[in-house]
């Protein structure tokens, strides 16, 4: 077989970059490889959702997420939203005096996430657009800082009295990200992308450039000629990249979440994403707490846990999903990712100190459903997408917890590295070659905020 580029991986990233290749760069022999169906490894587990709100250094995050944010929503018009993109917004809520949150705000409005508007009760206050459940159109950009009591007890009367600043960030919701992929797909597959099940098992790299690629079928091995290949093998770029023979700082952390049915609709089904800011005592009776403090396996329990759990209204029924990453779970790709067993438990009580009605459940726990995959990571938590030192290789990798939102624009970063076309500003900070910058690296030693969530 003869392709002009082979893509290893057929998640979100490398359906994006066959996608981009192929049906926008006219690049004509393109061949997605993956030992499994598509978008059934990490893509299938996130929790669907995209923001353009980011902390520097610099401003690339919130550019590329700009960017692909504006793809998306391009296809989503195109398709007639067959993706069920929202524009709900991120809620970040605390009990604090909001100034951590004001600060968050007005660094990712400096880099271009839209304006800050102020609400604190004055006499000049802007006006707040509410959300709208569904959609995308017509909806504010940039972030509504809101100290004014009234207005979020007005608007979000379900989040704990104790909020007292909220950042409502509005550039920002979720779709649906297997519709998604598969719209891609089908895109990439119309414009003669050829998929092939099978595993990538090694490359042909002599004299320094990619010359072929064998690949394991079900029917026996096979040798693809291609003087292009592309890395997006999600968690297992890593492996792919050693097959090449480059090094590139890249590790996995687990993560999972739960979904579960929500009969007394504690989360309100037109809610945004809520995400409370501030670190948690998980609130257990007088009772419960002279037990937890008995035993050394338990008293854990009773310590404060890392802000940021956070969750969402699900689908049209009642379903609701929350996710909190107060531990890393797995730094090795094991499947199902190893989770606490107290995940849904201690997530269930976490959450419910931004939705206290979240309590109904302390006393008998949903059955939650829980699932995970890899966050595939850079030490400063930015993406991986340009060429490799080998000619004619590239990556499309370490997407994180972000890889859904950002893979419009990644894919046609990509296509534009591989064809030649001209490169976007934010390209360089996204590129393999930033780790031979000595002041990157130096950079990179005290590296401020990486914006996980
Ligand atoms: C719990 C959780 C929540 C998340 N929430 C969000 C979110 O809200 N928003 C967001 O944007 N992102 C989110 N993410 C991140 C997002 O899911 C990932 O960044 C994205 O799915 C990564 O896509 P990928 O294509 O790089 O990797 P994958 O989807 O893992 O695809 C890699 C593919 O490569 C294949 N492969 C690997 N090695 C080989 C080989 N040798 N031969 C053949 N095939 C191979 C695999 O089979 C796999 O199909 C979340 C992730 C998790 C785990």
């Amino acid at each position: 077989m003869q392709a002009d580029i082979v893509i290893c991986g057929a998640g979100i990233a490398g359906i994006a970059a066959a996608r981009h290749l192929a049906a926008i760069s006219g690049v004509k022999r393109v061949v997605l490889v993956d030992e499994r169906p598509p978008l059934t490894l990490t893509s299938d587990k996130s929790t669907e959702c995209y923001r353009n709100w980011w902390p520097g250094p610099g401003d690339a995050m919130v550019a590329l997420t700009n960017r692909s944010i504006d793809l998306l929503e391009a296809l989503a018009g195109e398709t007639g939203n067959a993706f069920h993109m929202n524009r709900r917004g991120y809620l970040f809520a605390t009990a604090g005096n909001g100034e951590t949150l004001a600060a968050l705000a007005h660094e990712a409005s400096a880099l271009g996430a839209g304006p800050v508007r102020l609400h604190d009760g004055g006499a000049g206050d802007p006006s707040y657009t509410p959300h709208r459940p569904d959609g995308f159109d017509g909806q504010p950009d940039g972030i509504d800082l809101i100290r004014d009591p009234g207005l979020i007890r007005r608007h979000f009367p379900w989040l704990s009295p104790e909020a007292a600043t909220i950042a409502h960030a509005r550039r920002c919701g979720w779709l649906s990200a297997q519709q998604f992929g598969m719209t891609l797909l089908d895109d990439a597959r119309t414009a003669g992308v050829t998929l092939v099940r099978g595993r990538v098992a090694a490359i042909d790299t002599a004299g320094g450039r990619v010359n072929s690629i064998r690949v394991e079928t079900p029917g026996g091995a096979q040798t693809i000629a291609a003087p292009g290949f592309v890395n997006a093998a999600g968690p297992y770029a890593p492996d792919i990249n050693r097959m090449l023979g480059v090094a590139l700082p890249i590790a996995l952390e687990g993560h999972v979440k739960i979904s579960f049915a929500d009969p007394h609709r504690a989360m309100p089904r037109d809610a945004p994403l809520v995400i409370w800011n501030d670190p948690v005592h998980l609130p257990w009776s007088g009772e419960e707490r002279a037990d937890l403090a008995l035993a050394v396996e338990t008293r854990h329990l009773l310590a404060p846990y890392p802000a940021g759990v956070h969750g969402r209204p699900e689908g049209s029924g009642d379903s609701v999903i929350l996710y909190w990453t107060y531990d890393v779970l797995s730094t090795a790709p094991i499947f199902p990712v190893p989770h606490d067993p107290a995940y849904p438990e201690i997530t269930i009580r976490g959450m419910s100190r931004a939705i206290p009605a979240l309590a109904k459940y302390f006393d008998q726990l949903p059955r939650p459903y829980i699932d995970g995959g890899y966050y595939t990571k850079t030490p400063e938590n930015r993406p991986l997408v340009g060429p490799l030192p080998i000619a004619g290789a590239f990556i499309s990798s370490a997407f994180s917890g972000f890889g859904i939102m950002t893979a419009m624009a990644a894919g046609e970063l990509l296509a534009a590295h591989a064809t030649g076309e001209s490169l976007p500003d934010y390209a360089l900070s996204f590129a393999p070659s930033r780790y031979d910058d000595p002041a990157y690296r130096a950079l990179l030693a005290d590296w401020p905020e990486s914006g996980e969530l």
